[in-house]
């Protein structure tokens, strides 16, 4: 199949295009650059052009025009994952949601949107209009869509009472637009959901999102240090146990994590402080200080509601999740990180088993989250980069420890989850992509039935650097 990307261009171009180069470059990149190796096979990687729907109608006109064509289409929301996920290794078409990003209905309980919707603009309507709001959000809040959180992300702030994105009930219900001679609109709920969420985008566009609403809080964020990791760790996992102390996020930074990378943060610790950063809601501080009380070697640092620093922190959660790895690479680009999980009843005693391992080359970084209603940790551990062979090496021990990988330093859906593929999202894409065109070269099964894993996949059908 041989693209031809001048007569889809030319046929779309009613629709709003991104046509400066440099444009064109910066909506073809993600935080892939997280990674090193990333860096490396995906630094080249860029669209042939960038075209802005501003509703359904025209996205199916887009994709009916790239099918004809042969175009590859990849599907843009902010950009802000970090797997590559938006990259468009095959080039073609990207579709940027900036103009499709509408909060269609406020209902109690639950929010229909566009996809292009950025996720703190969502909150803040549903918190005006009706004192609810996102049950989970990513830390990127601020200029993430709500279509790409839930193509491409897994949970976040929230995810501490809420569990993951895909658990069953923290998505209602997704449109989404298939790749066909003659596209159709599909609606998904139920065991459905899972052929299109965490997708990438590589077998259909949603257009539409239902999700779950909770009610809204002015949250207190707080800062606890501690100067022993695992007491903190463990403050952190028994305060996300208390049934009636209502949490919305807790981070635990490993010393010297804090003093070194959170400028704000820097002259109210020392490098031996290890960290919480929570966020209590108002109602629960009572029961949140007699809990801190009773832990020996707890203090309370800071607290949004009686601020006493000199220079305001910002949002706890800007410090969390994986805004913690892009603190630390302002300091020291030679930082990369993985996503690790620690489950439920081994997951104190694991990342004690992985500290005693690697020491300094590995800080902890962990957010607590609940898992099947067991709190455990991800973690986003802080690593120190040498080289591609001791990368690698790194991630090899923790499965041997018994930890699982969620491989940030890959680009398919297979590496970056649990190393093999869905059969679900497998069959959806052979059903509304027969073509193959959508985000090509992130699904492994699509390409190769016989992978074993046992290198990095190189997507054969991936744009030569020119
Ligand atoms: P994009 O990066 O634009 O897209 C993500 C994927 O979804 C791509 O594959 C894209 O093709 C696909 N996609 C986008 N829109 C659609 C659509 N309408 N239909 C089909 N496919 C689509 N992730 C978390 O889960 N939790 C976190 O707390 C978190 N924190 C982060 C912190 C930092 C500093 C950074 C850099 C990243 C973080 N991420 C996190 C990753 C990322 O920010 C989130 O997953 C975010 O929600 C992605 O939204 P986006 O609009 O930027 O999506």
């Amino acid at each position: 199949m041989t693209p031809n990307i001048a007569a889809a261009k030319t046929a779309l171009s009613h629709i709003e295009q991104d046509e400066s180069p440099s444009a064109i470059r910066s909506k073809s990149r993600d935080f892939f650059w997280y990674s090193p190796l990333l860096k490396k096979w995906l630094d080249h990687v860029e669209a042939d052009f960038v075209v802005c729907p501003a509703s359904e109608d025209e996205v199916i006109e887009i994709l009916k025009v790239c099918y004809a064509h042969d175009v590859p289409v990849t599907v843009r929301g902010s950009g802000t994952g970090n797997y590559g996920q938006a990259m468009p290794l095959a080039g073609g078409c990207v579709i940027h949601m900036k103009n499709f990003a509408k909060v269609k209905e406020i209902h109690p309980g639950r929010v229909i949107a566009e996809p292009g919707c950025v996720i703190r603009d969502l909150d803040r309507e549903t918190k005006e209009k009706s004192g609810q709001e996102l049950r989970m959000t990513p830390s990127t809040a601020a200029t993430a869509t709500i279509g790409g959180f839930i193509a491409g992300g897994s949970g976040g702030v929230g995810s501490v009472t809420w569990g993951a994105l895909r658990d069953l009930g923290n998505i209602i219900r997704l449109r989404v637009i298939t790749m066909e001679e003659e596209p159709r609109i599909l609606e998904f709920r139920g065991e459905e959901l899972a052929r299109v969420s965490h997708a990438y985008g590589t077998n259909g566009i949603i257009t539409e999102v239902e999700v779950p609403l909770a009610p809204a809080y002015d949250w207190v964020d707080l800062f606890v240090s501690f100067k022993d990791f695992s007491a903190a760790a463990r403050y952190a996992a028994d305060l996300a146990n208390q049934d009636g102390i209502l949490i919305k996020l807790a981070s635990v930074y490993e010393a010297p994590m804090a003093h070194s990378y959170f400028q704000r943060v820097k002259p109210h610790v020392t490098p031996d402080d290890t960290l919480v950063g929570l966020m209590v809601a108002p109602h629960s501080m009572d029961g949140f200080e007699t809990f801190t009380a009773r832990w020996e070697g707890a203090e309370i640092l800071y607290r949004s509601d009686a601020p006493t620093w000199e220079r305001d922190p910002g949002p706890v959660f800007e410090f969390g999740w994986n805004h913690t790895t892009l603190r630390a690479l302002k300091f020291r680009p030679e930082i990369t990180y993985l996503q690790v999980r620690y489950g439920f009843p081994q997951h104190l005693e694991l990342v004690e088993k992985v500290r005693e391992t690697f020491g300094q080359e590995v800080l902890q970084h962990l957010e607590v989250m609940r898992e099947n209603g067991k709190v455990m940790f991800a973690g986003l551990p802080l690593v120190t980069f040498t080289t591609e062979e001791r990368l690698e090496e790194i991630v090899r021990l923790h499965e041997e420890m018994g930890c699982m990988i969620f491989n940030p330093h890959r680009y398919t859906l297979e590496e970056g989850g649990r190393q093999a593929h869905d059969q679900r999202q497998l069959d959806f894409k052979r059903e509304a992509d027969p073509k193959g065109l959508l985000n090509p070269g992130k699904m492994i099964a699509w390409d190769r039935s016989d992978w074993d894993y046992s290198k990095p996949y190189e997507y054969p059908g991936m744009k030569a650097a020119e």
